[in-house]
């Protein structure tokens, strides 16, 4: 069985899993009973390409978003710090009003997957072999609607391929097995790489534009343009260097010495 579903507490068998094609039925809107219930007392990880998203959309820098709007959560496992949306006192996301989401067009992953949850084997035979799941809480009246989906149908309405294709490299950061070797404790320099490369994405501008970033590799003035100007390619470059930082791919060209 895979980790990432024993780590959350699951127990699926195969009945339970779906595929892209599987379908269920669901709806949701203003003037359900439910409505909004279920955007409190939860967990919501963050990804990077959430980070940027939400922190444009509320005109913070990245460190000011991380700072008012999120907590960090050390992985068990692997010791990496990741990151999750900080809740109100009421335990409700700061984000909830009675209109629904306040930063709706910029929500995140998790909150477009929902009601679907995605696992990932992890096991070598059937890496690539993604699977879903429904998340059925007893509040939600969504499963009482009448419209069916099939769960390509669910990713495509909620932009979810959008936002796997940012991340995508670095999914395969936080899945690759050295970072759960029992033997290779990450030391806190790669943990702060971590979480730079991951998050803190003008600090990581900062770090390729004002240190000797660019005495050591080699960044063409063309692509130098490209960081400076749009923050996408500048968060996917982090993760080609944390690529090249954490396991020593070869993503990155080095100055000749
Ligand atoms: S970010 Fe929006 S959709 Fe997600 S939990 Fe908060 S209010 Fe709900
Ligand atoms: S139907 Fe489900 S997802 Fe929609 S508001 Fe109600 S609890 Fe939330």
């Amino acid at each position: 069985m895979d980790k990432i579903l024993n780590k959350i507490g699951l127990n699926l068998d195969e009945e339970t899993k779906l595929t892209n094609d599987s379908t269920f039925r669901f709806g949701c809107h203003k003037g359900l009973a439910c409505y909004n219930k279920c955007c409190g007392d939860l967990d919501i990880f963050l990804t990077p390409y959430d980070v940027l998203r939400m922190k444009n959309s509320l005109g913070l820098s990245s460190a000011e978003f991380i700072s008012e709007y999120t907590e960090p959560v050390i992985h068990n496992e692997s010791k990496l710090p990741f990151l999750k949306l900080k809740l109100g006192e009421s335990g409700s996301c700061r984000f909830v009003t009675d209109e629904g989401c306040f930063t709706y067009e910029d929500r995140p992953l998790a909150c477009r997957y929902y009601p679907v949850g995605f696992g990932i084997y992890k096991n070598d035979a059937a890496v690539g072999s993604d699977f879903y799941f429904l998340i059925k809480e007893e509040h939600c009246k969504g499963f009482e609607q009448e419209r069916e989906w099939t769960v390509a149908e669910w990713r495509k309405t909620q932009d979810i391929d959008v936002y796997d294709d940012k991340n995508k490299v670095w999914m395969d950061i936080i899945l690759n097995k050295k970072m759960y070797s029992p033997d290779l404790e990450p030391d806190e320099k790669s943990l702060k790489m971590f979480f730079m490369g991951s998050y803190d994405l003008d600090a990581f501008r900062s770090f390729v534009f004002e240190s000797r970033f660019l005495e050591i590799f080699d960044v063409d003035d063309e692509e130098q343009a490209l960081l400076k100007n749009d923050e996408v390619e500048l968060m996917q470059f982090a993760h080609k260097w944390l690529q090249y930082a954490l396991f020593r791919k070869p993503t990155m060209n080095l100055r000749d010495a």
